[in-house]
Formats: structure tokens, sequence, C-alpha cells
């Protein structure tokens, strides 16, 4: 059986260009002499997308499943990463999503794509030369790890994180902060607040069942906390690690709670344990979307490859 992951298909020499029709000069008909296989020596006109000099041995897709879906057309477009996992796409797989403000994320899977609704995209389409040539035409610009118009893409997500009262009390606020600021991960939204018991109940309803549970929802409503949401990529893991483990005494050196703490009950910091997570404390914890701001950290450049 054919691998239905791998290009597989036959060359072909541009023999003329038959005109631009991309805005950018991009998207072209050419006229080919297929190279090897059954149709060798015919003579057939293709789109093509991508830049394309007449002598250019070009490949056309035929055994690949999503191959065929993109039938006559030819491959000439760029392969591309995830934008979520930073897996290689085949040209013309994965899904294109492009952000209101023009952004375009490449995504292989829906696991990625809801690991990345944190950043809100509301366009789908797959990633098709037609689709691009769509991009073209309404002037956004595709931009992806492999192609930044001066923007930086990175593999973002946000996670919510909580300096607890014990932490708040402790003075310990500018130093998770300079924490999280010194790592390059970036905050997206912030507020001191005494968290309501329905608030505190909905944050730990996964420890509802728990002998601790009372007593860690009267202790977070006791004073006030520093709620924020941080972004970057792979912010998830690195705020747990910044945080060290539930149980100072488990706690490496160089961690929040292993630097600070002694009891799991007052191990003044919280971050979110996933994705999934970080979502649904977000939501609770800041319901008005104005509250994130967004913004370029100057050493952006420098954080992401
Ligand atoms: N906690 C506690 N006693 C326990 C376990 C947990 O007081 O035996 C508290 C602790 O403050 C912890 C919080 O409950 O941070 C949530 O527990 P979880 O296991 O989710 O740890 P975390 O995600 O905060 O590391
Ligand atoms: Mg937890």
């Amino acid at each position: 059986m054919a691998d239905e992951n791998t290009t597989n298909g036959f060359p072909a020499q541009v023999i003329s260009i038959i005109g631009n029709t991309g805005m950018h000069g991009e998207a072209q008909q050419v006229q080919c002499q297929i190279l090897e296989g059954r149709d060798k020596g015919r003579v057939i006109t293709r789109n093509c997308v991508g830049p394309v000099r007449v002598g250019d041995i070009m490949t056309l897709i035929e055994t690949s499943r999503e191959a065929k879906k993109l039938s006559n057309r030819w491959f000439k477009m760029e392969q591309r990463k995830c934008s979520f996992c930073g897996k290689m796409l085949e040209p013309g797989t994965g899904t294109l999503y492009v952000k209101k403000d023009g952004a375009a994320y490449y995504l292989c899977s829906s696991k990625c794509r809801n690991n990345m609704k944190l950043g809100r995209i509301p366009r789908k389409v797959a990633w098709t030369e037609k689709a691009r040539t769509d991009l073209n035409k309404k002037n956004w610009s595709p931009v992806g790890p492999y192609q930044s118009q001066g923007m930086i893409i990175m593999d973002t997500e946000r996670t919510y994180v909580m300096v607890k009262p014990d932490g708040v009390a402790r003075g310990l606020v500018g130093e998770y902060i300079s924490r999280i600021e010194k790592k390059g991960l970036k905050i997206v939204a912030m507020k001191m607040c005494v968290m309501s018991e329905k608030d505190a109940k909905a944050h730990y309803a996964e420890h509802a069942e728990k002998p601790f549970f009372g007593g860690l929802v009267s202790f977070i409503t006791s004073g006030p906390s520093v709620s924020m949401v941080v972004e970057g990529a792979n912010a998830v893991k690195i705020m747990r690690a910044i945080n060290g483990a539930t149980k100072p005494f488990e706690a490496a050196p160089g961690t929040m709670r292993g630097d600070y703490a002694v009891d799991t009950g007052r191990n003044i910091v919280h971050a979110s344990d996933s994705v999934e997570s970080a979502e649904r404390e977000i939501g609770i914890h800041f319901p008005d979307k104005s509250a994130f701001i967004t913004y370029t950290r100057a050493d952006e450049k420098c954080l992401y490859e």
C-alpha cells in the first residue's frame, strides 16, 4: 500500500510560463512536460503556487490521499510546520487557520487546533493552493513559521497562574513576576482581588471530594491573591516548572515552592496543569476578554527562533 503520508509524485519540467494569476505574481500557470512514468513526454498545463522558472523540475503529487483532493494542482507549496506542535506538514495537508488580523497558522490535527483555540482563531480553510490564493486576494498575509512577514509567530499558549494569599502576605508577588518576566513569558492579564467563594469552588472543583477542599477554599478566599494569564511557547509546562512540585518538600531548589514554601497547604503559587485546565481557569478568573492585553516584548526576536 502506498504510504499515505508521503509526497509521492512524478517529475515534470516547466517549458513555459503562461501568466501570473496571483496578486504577488506567485500563482502561475505553467506548461510542463512529464519526465517519467505512464505519461512521459506529455505536455500539460497546470496551476502552480510559488515562484517558478522555465526549466524547473516540479513534482505532481498523485498518490497520497490528501494529494488526490488537490487532484490536478501542482505542488510547489512550501512545506510547513504545524504552528502548534512543530510537526512537518505535507504540502496541502493540515488546516490553515486565519486570524482576523491576517495572521495564518497551519495546524496538523484537531488536538493542536484545540490547543490553539486559546488564541481565538475564527476562520478555517483547508490548506490548498486555492486557500493561499484567496489569502492573497483578500490581502491577508499568510504567516507561518517559515514565512514571517515581519511578525513573530510562536507556538504560543496561555496559562493561568496565581500568587495565593500566603504568597501575597509574604511579599512574594514581585519575586514571582520577576521569574516569569526573566524566563521570557509574557503576562497578558493581571489582577489583585480577594477571590469569591464561588470562584474558589469552581477553580478547585476537581478537588471537591478531597478532605482538604474546605480548608483550601477558605484559605484561598482569606485574603488578596494575584491572578495572571501568562502567554508563550509551552507556557503551561514552564509555569508548572517555575512553581515546582505541589508538596514543597518535594519541590526542587530554584522553584518558587522549593525556595519559599514548607507546607503543602501553604505552597504560595498556583499554575494550571494543562492547556484544557488553563482555558477553564482563565474563563473563571478573567471572564471579560477586554482584560487581555496584546503587546510585543522587545526581546521576542531573541526568545524564539
Ligand atoms: N493541597 C492541600 N493538601 C493536599 C493536596 C493539595 O492543601 O494534600 C492544596 C495545595 O495548596 C495545592 C492545591 O490544593 O496547591 C491543589 O492541589 P493540586 O494537587 O491540584 O496541586 P497544584 O496543581 O496546585 O500543584
Ligand atoms: Mg492543580
